[in-house]
């Protein structure tokens, strides 16, 4: 540290000078993120809250009641107003929420089945908690497969998870069917829409037939759902909801010296954001189910433009037709890490998947983005074939 302050205009100058070099969403080349730039009001009313600390929320009431306000519209949102939870720091924290809930309610049994596609917070959630994962392949629709699901369950399987939008593909697994198992081999069922929990809901009412995912099945006992992906709140912003408040009981601790009081905490974090929750109300209140709906129409209209172009180059291909708006380009003839590497020299930010190249189509991303994207791969496999 040095010994004398630096003037604020100085460390502006080298701020600036050290930050031009990241990426930045309003350029529409970051193609491979679930975050967006997020919603100014909610920026606006997340800066006027730093201070709230929901570790401590005594000191906090109207933040706290915000919180649980937010929870409640989320939970609607998933067909249960009744669910609990919290506003936590990602998908992350929920998804290994979720397996602590799980683990504390099943005496001894430490086995999680979850598909192969599963985002790897299920991996670190397993080696904190002592869990075994058990993967199962996916189908044709790179979908968890139900047969294998049936195979995997023993006396040992504490919890079946299934992902409604993948992180690779966005593809929703079979969680009717799921929920069906659950119910009556009396096993916990996570449901891992950290991304697809903002899509899923708005692309129903725009008439997409989409599989069932939320509270509406019976056996569903949580959801992870991220208001910092397609809900467009500033980071840090995860949700975890449980459809029975008990679940969150057996995770809680009392926590005696706080200076707002004794409290219940069911969250990993101690001290945690209170802006999040804030900026999170504010934003599902001004944009509601309507100002949703548009965001998604608009980037599900790019997403087929994005689609339709893929399909038109060749040498490349869609590996399925995106269910929502992410999109997964694949090639039989050019290997597809060539085709990454010669997309990120022209500075597109592409995820690399082992068999394909992910594109998030988030509301950043416009008709004239897409335009040059495909330019440059027609020009990248034209060079590569
Ligand atoms: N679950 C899914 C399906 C995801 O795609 C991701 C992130 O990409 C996560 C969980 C983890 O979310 P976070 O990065 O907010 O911790």
């Amino acid at each position: 540290m040095n010994e004398k302050g630096i003037p604020r205009s100085e460390i502006l100058k080298q701020l600036t000078s050290e930050l031009s070099r990241d990426f930045t969403h309003e350029s529409g080349r970051i193609l491979g993120s679930m975050c967006s730039k997020p919603h100014n009001f909610a920026k606006q009313v997340y800066i006027k809250n730093l201070e709230k600390n929901l570790g401590d929320p005594g000191l906090y009431p109207g933040t706290l009641k915000l919180e649980k306000e937010a929870v409640k519209i989320l939970g609607s949102l998933l067909s249960d107003p009744d669910a609990v939870g919290n506003i936590v720091s990602g998908g992350t924290e929920a998804n290994i929420t979720a397996m602590w809930v799980a683990r504390n309610i099943s005496e001894m049994r430490n086995e999680v089945i979850l598909p192969t596609s599963a985002h790897f917070s299920f991996d670190k959630a397993a080696n904190l908690l002592g869990l075994k994962l058990i993967k199962v392949r996916l189908n044709e629709h790179f979908q968890m497969d139900v047969k294998e699901v049936h195979k995997a369950i023993s006396s040992k399987t504490m919890a079946i998870v299934g992902v409604a939008g993948t992180t690779g593909l966005g593809v929703v697994d079979p969680i009717p069917e799921l929920s069906e198992i659950a119910k009556e081999q009396d096993i916990y069922l996570h449901v891992d829409a950290a991304f697809g929990g903002f899509v899923i809901p708005f692309l129903k009412e725009l008439g997409h037939k989409i599989i069932d995912f939320d509270f509406k099945l019976p056996g569903v006992c949580s959801i992870t759902v991220d208001p910092h992906k397609m809900g467009l709140a500033p980071i840090p912003a995860g949700g975890i909801l449980f459809r029975d408040p008990l679940m969150l009981k057996v995770i809680s601790m009392k926590i005696i010296y706080l200076s707002g009081g004794d409290v219940e905490q069911s969250t990993i974090l101690g001290t945690r954001s209170g802006a999040s929750s804030t900026a999170v109300w504010a934003l599902l209140k001004h944009l509601g189910r309507e100002g949703y709906r548009e965001i998604i129409r608009r980037c599900m209209e790019v997403t087929v433009k994005l689609a339709e172009g893929i399909k038109n180059i060749e040498g490349i291909s869609l590996i399925t037709q995106p269910a929502m708006n992410i999109v997964g380009l694949k090639s039989d003839g050019i290997d597809i890490r060539r085709i990454a590497q010669e997309l990120r020299r022209r500075e597109w930010a592409v995820a690399l998947f082992q068999n394909h190249i992910r594109i998030i189509v988030m509301p950043d991303l416009k008709n004239s983005h897409i335009k040059e994207l495909l330019e440059d791969l027609r020009q990248i496999t034209k060079e590569l074939r």
